[in-house]
């Protein structure tokens, strides 16, 4: 079996559930795993019956039927899961179990962590104190039957290269001996990512990075009024950054890396820079936000860094421009 690896804020999460602001049952479709199919299909009584009304079958894959409102059918209006007060948490299909959560799975490993569109755990993350570090989660039986089939391979070269990589930089990130942006050129430095004129465009001015994200997939009109605000900034977006004394940043710059240096990134050529100016550049964004709008504490910043991550990160396709930007602006 593979070993799993988490963040070490991992394991201290929690749904806020009913206190959530943008609860992830509201506005996304919510496929129906093979498994939770075959256990609703066995419930009787009249949650089997609004079980089979509102579950489309005929969708490929199979989906929970939205309201007009685009809300779950199963959020109830206390704002709590009818399934989970019915049938217990168990009952979730897998996508709701997972949520926030996401995997990679490596072929020795796999690397769980949680999504930043999610405000609960946006706040877990930003507010965490504690260096940043990737761990070694106890499974429980759950997920040991889960990743039980998943065969275990050696990492390649390239892989073991990249994610070796990526250590070295989380420690330069955990060196607060030297303010934020200082670490941010060494990250570049050791990512072989030249910060001169011709290679780094993508950082240099803010209404062109508005100018990229505006000509994206937009979902809520409060994104609109970011990237207003964005295109105002006329500094060298990296300098901002050592103006504040938060570890918030450094906390964001840890999480992108994670995500998304990770051993599907080696399809890619070059992926140690790409990915690493990836990170920074997903960083110096929400920071730009978070000041063009005037935020002033933790809580505006993690409801900034939530929009983001619903914007861009959960939208394939604008993740797929914003890595293609980078890798444009890299080479
Ligand atoms: S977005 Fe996060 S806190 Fe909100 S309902 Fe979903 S899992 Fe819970």
């Amino acid at each position: 079996m593979k070993t799993v690896y988490v963040p070490n804020y991992y394991t201290r999460f929690s749904c806020i559930a009913a206190a959530c602001r943008h609860t992830c049952c509201v506005g996304w479709e919510i496929d129906v795993d093979r498994e939770a199919l075959v256990r609703y299909a066995s419930v009787g009584g009249d949650m089997g019956r609004r079980l089979a009304m509102c579950i489309d079958r005929e969708a490929d894959p199979p989906c929970f039927r939205l309201t007009p409102d685009e809300r779950c059918p199963f959020l109830n209006q206390n704002g709590l899961c009818d399934l989970i007060t019915e049938l217990g948490e168990d009952s979730l299909c897998q996508i709701c179990s997972d949520h926030p959560r996401f995997r990679n799975v490596l072929p020795d490993r796999v690397e769980l962590g949680l999504g930043l569109c999610c405000e609960a755990a946006a706040k877990l993350i930003l507010s965490q104190t504690e260096p940043f570090s990737v761990v070694e989660l106890s499974p429980d039986k759950a997920v040991r039957e889960r990743y039980a089939h998943e065969e275990m391979r050696e990492l390649d070269e390239t892989a073991a290269e990249l994610l070796e990589r990526r250590e070295h930089l989380f420690t330069i990130l955990r060196d607060r001996s030297m303010p934020l942006s200082d670490r941010i050129r060494h990250i570049f430095h050791h990512s072989d990512v030249d910060l001169s004129e011709s290679t780094a465009n993508a950082f240099k001015s803010f209404p062109q990075i508005g100018a990229i994200l505006r000509d994206m997939e937009r979902l809520d009109p409060a994104w609109d009024t970011c990237l207003d605000a964005l295109e105002t900034l006329t500094e060298d977006p990296l300098c901002e950054l050592d103006r504040e004394t938060t570890v918030a940043y450094e906390n964001l710059v840890c999480y992108f890396l994670y995500r998304y240096m990770t051993a599907d990134a080696t399809f890619w050529p070059d992926a140690h820079r790409t990915r690493a100016a990836f990170a920074v550049l997903c960083t110096v964004i929400i920071h730009a936000i978070h000041r063009a709008v005037g935020g002033k504490d933790l809580d505006s910043l993690c409801e900034i860094a939530r929009m983001f991550s619903s914007e861009i990160e959960y939208s394939e396709e604008n993740l797929e421009r914003l890595m293609g930007e980078v890798e444009d602006a890299v080479f």
